[in-house]
């Protein structure tokens, strides 16, 4: 069983959000988990009809505010594997401030961020990924705001588990889905989507043969990668960093002073966050693909029920207190 529903799905044909569904159907299964205990939580957008399609709990709820819903879910249901939805309007214009805290929280939930850089349900104006200049409905003469890197943001906010991959590399996208699954906390995993109708191949320069090993930095922990240096084409480490793999125009070799080995389990999130602000300038010909961050830390979840069980084991005369302590009334609780 793949976890499909029998809802029709209502995207434009040639959408990458299918691409991602069917990872996902498929994907689902491997976790063994019984239907009623999976919920995805979506907000407003296009990819927000995700929850429609998949034959598990879900919610298509309020703009912005999946990640607020699926925090209260996950801490009151521990037995929940919670997944939230989103796209790059939804996340991180108007549900901002909802990821961010959740991203620092690390509360148990995953997140996927469709990010196909333009507004889709409303038909096209420009998101807070879209990149400076571009012209939409809405920014006619082109766009004057500058554009949220998602990573760098999540990183910025210290989650947990921060990862970016791309709708049309199946296997990429399963094994990151499979690691941010495992992941005890907020994974936060970015999708590179094309949106075919509204920005249609923002995202060729890495999908195309002839292209992607210029435009792909690949993020794997324990292996090197290479922040560009004195060559102008990209280049990359063979394992070990002692011999030097040229990809690109370069023509030179590359120093290994260049060279770093990709350490994702890093605490100090800093490393992670420079290797995010490898995109180049032009913000669409290069990026860096994988997993950035992947630490343990301690989840607001299991605290705040650490702190709830706590409170029922205490002596029946604390108990009052303490209750009225957790939930900040001066009324008298009872435990039952
Ligand atoms: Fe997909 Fe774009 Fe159509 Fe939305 S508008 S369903 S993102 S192709």
């Amino acid at each position: 069983k793949d976890f499909s529903s029998d809802q029709e799905v209502r995207w434009c044909p040639g959408c990458g959000d299918y691409a991602v569904l069917k990872a996902v159907q498929g994907f689902l299964p491997d976790l063994g988990l019984r239907r009623e205990n999976i919920v995805f939580v979506s907000g407003i957008g296009c990819s927000s009809r995700f929850p429609y399609y998949l034959d598990t709990y879900g919610m298509h709820s309020i703009h912005g505010r999946a990640p607020s819903i699926a925090t209260g879910l996950a801490t009151s249901r521990e037995d929940l594997s919670v997944w939230v939805v989103t796209g790059d309007g939804d996340a991180l214009s108007i549900g901002g401030n909802h990821l961010i805290h959740a991203l620092r929280r690390n509360v148990n939930m995953t997140i996927l961020l469709f990010n196909n850089r333009i507004y889709g349900l409303t038909k096209g104006q420009y998101s807070p990924t879209s990149e400076a200049g571009k012209i939409t409905k809405s920014t006619p003469m082109g766009s004057v705001d500058h554009p949220f890197n998602p990573v760098s943001l999540a990183l910025g906010a210290e989650a947990s588990f921060v990862a970016r991959t791309i709708d049309s590399d199946r296997k990429h996208l399963t094994s990151v889905l499979a690691a941010a699954a495992a992941h005890r906390g907020t994974s936060l995993v970015e999708i590179y989507q094309n949106c075919p109708i509204f920005n249609d191949g923002a995202f060729d320069a890495i999908k195309d043969r002839d292209t992607k090993e210029h435009a792909i930095i690949p993020l794997e922990h324990g292996q090197p990668i290479v922040f560009g240096g004195g060559t102008k084409g990209l280049v990359r480490a063979a394992h070990g960093g002692v011999e030097v793999a040229e990809i690109g125009d370069a023509d030179g070799q590359v120093s290994l002073e260049q060279v770093i080995v990709h350490d994702a389990h890093q605490q100090d999130p800093t490393l992670a966050f420079a290797i995010s602000r490898l995109t180049d300038a032009g913000y669409l010909n290069r990026s860096p693909i994988g997993i950035f961050r992947q630490v343990e830390r301690p989840t607001y979840d299991d605290q705040a029920r650490g702190q709830v069980d706590s409170a029922r084991k205490a002596a029946p005369g604390e108990q009052s207190d303490r209750l009225a302590a957790l939930i900040g009334g001066g009324d008298t609780w009872t435990v039952v």
